[in-house]
């Protein structure tokens, strides 16, 4: 008998849109290029489906206000445990012209990680926290074309750095590695330890290993 694999559903939160300024460039870009609650969605499953499965995926985010509005710099996320509110610079949607939709679409990926990770109770570095998210927004196919891997000196310099050597990890050490990172971030103080614990290697072996195979594959 043939059984349907059954579609993964993720319960989604209410999501909710504020505009600043709807006759700035940005906004119209915006609007011409994104269905908000499709976008919305999308982000919530490329990261539940990146950092969880179906029975761990926590069930605290009831709220995701996107907030357009006119700033220096890319987007933030802020909020409650409960409601989380990710701004969004029109200005940079605007310098992003050329490839708004996938630009939009990487950026909300990335902030939306933000909304749903675990940061082991404030202490993990930065790096990380910004390596997970970028590691998303590459998973999903929505790296950025001035993504170079073989950047960054050292394991958690962040952003595409990181990014790129976890999923480096995630094919060295076996589907589902950078979920089980995530999980050892809950509730715990942080350590390099969960490295090691997780695939054998501390953080600095994997690391010069790393160096090593992209030096062997220029
Ligand atoms: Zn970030």
């Amino acid at each position: 008998m043939y059984l349907p694999v059954a579609r993964t559903t993720w319960i989604m939160p209410n999501f909710e849109l504020t505009i600043d300024d709807v006759s700035h460039p940005g906004a119209m870009l915006f609007l011409d290029n994104i269905r908000p609650a499709n976008a919305l969605r999308d982000a919530v499953v490329a990261v539940c489906s990146g950092l969880y499965t179906i029975r761990d995926v926590p069930g605290n985010v009831q709220n995701v206000r996107l907030v357009l509005q006119a700033m220096p710099g890319v987007a933030y996320t802020t909020g409650s445990h409960t409601h989380k509110e990710i701004h969004f610079s029109l200005n940079h949607i605007e310098r992003s012209a050329a490839r708004a939709r996938s630009e939009i679409t990487g950026v909300l990926t990335h902030e939306m990680v933000h909304c749903y990770q675990y940061n082991a109770r404030g202490t993990c570095p930065g790096g990380l926290i910004e390596g997970i998210a970028d590691w998303i927004r590459l998973r999903a196919g929505l790296a950025p074309p001035h993504w170079v891997e073989g950047r960054g000196a050292k394991w958690d310099a962040g952003y595409e750095a990181t990014a790129y050597f976890l999923e480096w990890i995630e094919r060295q050490r076996g589907q589902g590695t950078v979920r089980n990172i995530n999980a050892a971030l809950n509730d715990r103080t942080y350590s390099n330890a969960i490295f090691r614990e997780l695939t054998g290697s501390t953080v600095d072996e994997l690391w010069e290993l790393y160096r090593l195979d992209l030096k062997s594959r220029q």
